[in-house]
């Protein structure tokens, strides 16, 4: 069974492909920060807390996206009493994750491929709509810092010199696999790069990716930012002559040579390639203009 990795007295973290975080309250209880894609990892997580001796009392959710939202229903219904806490503008969307294949359809009704739990996790209830800021459960004050940019709006927990910063950045590996780092809003993606940098702690716990002092997080940051960069190239590159969302995603993924390996990854992937399209329009990099393609983005 994987051990919770303690990286001061009380903060812990359950290494994996989701970093789960979890934060010792008053009377043996803890707070998961993120809960994994479904109910195996949440026992996972449940298991390695009553092996330390902590019971979850809360879970603190940092954004909708379903590999970090999928346990909470299982703690839900198997803890007593336990409450889960996300930022105002993400809990609708926990509460309600047909809204993920929705929006990543263009707001049509999903695809039955989409029904799955790598973009729909099992909803779960929103005991507190969190806003930035000082924030205390079970007796811990944590600090609530505002990430836009991947999400909607994503937070990273900040709790004694430690951040769990959420997918905020990515690790090297994860960057490598995906390519295009995922964003929503790719300018407030890279400003959120600044924020966690800026934070006065020592350990950044990243959701996907190993945990980094502030030397190893310079690094890191240097990578995600090399890798947006080089997104935005791609996508410009793309759009010299006008193309469709559909045609520019199948330019960069023949760039990188990263076909899509299922219909989720596809959808998932063309919505990262509408931020950065939408972002070059933004900053007066491109247009977005009718055609009779349809739609169509230019570089100018
Ligand atoms: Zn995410």
């Amino acid at each position: 069974m994987t051990e919770l990795v303690f990286v001061s007295e009380r903060v812990a973290y359950l290494p994996g492909t989701n970093n789960l975080g979890v934060i010792v309250a008053e009377g043996r209880t803890a707070i998961a920060v993120d809960t994994g894609i479904d109910k195996e990892a949440a026992r996972l997580l449940r298991r390695a807390c009553e092996a330390a001796g902590l019971r979850l009392c809360a879970v603190f959710s940092t954004h909708h996206h379903a590999d970090h939202v999928g346990g909470n229903d299982y703690l839900v219904r198997n803890i007593d009493g336990i409450e889960v806490y996300a930022p105002r503008r993400e809990a609708a969307f926990i509460e309600d994750p047909y809204l993920e294949p929705m929006y990543l359809s263009s707001g049509a009704r999903p695809l039955g491929v989409l029904h799955n739990k790598f973009v729909m996790a099992t909803p779960s209830p929103v005991h507190h709509r969190v806003e930035p800021g000082a924030l205390t459960i079970a007796g811990v004050e944590l600090q609530v810092v505002p990430i836009p940019g991947h999400s909607l709006a994503q937070v990273a927990v900040v709790i004694d010199d430690v951040c769990f910063a959420a997918d905020g950045f990515f690790g090297q590996r994860v960057l490598n696999k995906y390519g295009v780092p995922y964003a929503h809003d790719v300018a407030a993606q890279y400003a959120s790069f600044d924020v966690l940098m800026q934070l006065s702690v020592a350990q950044w716990i990243p959701g996907h990716g190993e945990a980094v002092d502030r030397v190893g997080l310079a690094s890191t940051m240097d990578a995600n930012r090399a890798a947006v960069m080089h997104s935005r190239d791609l996508v410009l590159a793309a759009i010299a002559t006008p193309q469709t969302l559909p045609a520019t995603v199948a330019a960069v993924q023949n760039v990188l040579a990263m076909p899509s390996a299922s219909v989720a990854q596809y959808a998932v992937f063309a919505s990262g390639i509408a931020a950065y399209l939408n972002w070059l329009v933004a900053d007066g990099a491109a247009v977005a203009e009718l055609s009779d393609a349809g739609l169509v983005w230019r570089a100018v």
